[in-house]
């Protein structure tokens, strides 16, 4: 340390969002698109493994993506984005396309899932700050409305998700949204 360690800023127009291809996704069986701007976040744990470094996260990814697509017969990783406990957010469906991960929300929201069981972790502040840059850049772009709510799932739907610690935590986040 030499004393003149930088205050460190965040920079919230920008967020690296590793993309499929990266990740060794495979194509979806079909896709629809959003009919206008999402009015709702809802985050989601994966309730799985805790990754921290993309040799955990990738392999788990292409994991998840099997499992929802063969297992439960979704056409895609079920997810729009995920965020993995380095702060990496990683495209699942991506902006604009109609999700699944919140029946009978999907059609007007975000789905977002922490990688792991935040039962049991508690989310990094690297992965916190990632979500609000995601959530900056979303209403930059226009896919995701200014006025948006954020939720947990078990605000809209009889689950656990997204686990006791990471649910906790939605309060200060929408505070701090409220902030930028
Ligand atoms: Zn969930």
């Amino acid at each position: 340390m030499d004393g003149h360690t930088p205050r460190k800023t965040v920079d919230m127009n920008s967020v690296a969002v590793v993309c499929r291809r990266a990740w060794n996704a495979v194509d979806p069986r079909d896709r629809t698109e959003m009919k206008s701007p999402a009015q709702t976040v809802v985050v989601h744990h994966t309730a799985l493994r805790y990754c921290s470094n993309p040799r955990d996260s990738v392999p788990h990814l292409a994991h998840i993506q099997h499992m929802h697509m063969q297992e439960r017969g979704f056409d895609d990783i079920g997810y729009n984005f995920l965020i993995s406990g380095d702060g990496v957010v990683y495209e699942g469906r991506g902006w604009g396309i109609v999700g699944a991960h919140a029946k009978e929300h999907n059609f007007h929201s975000v789905g977002i899932a922490f990688m792991g069981n935040f039962n049991d972790e508690l989310p990094s502040s690297a992965s916190l700050s990632a979500l609000l840059r995601l959530l900056h850049i979303g209403v930059l772009h226009g896919h995701v409305q200014p006025s948006f709510v954020l939720v947990g799932h078990r605000d809209v739907a009889k689950t656990a998700c997204p686990g006791e610690h990471l649910y906790s935590l939605l309060p200060k986040l929408r505070e701090q949204l409220q902030n930028h």
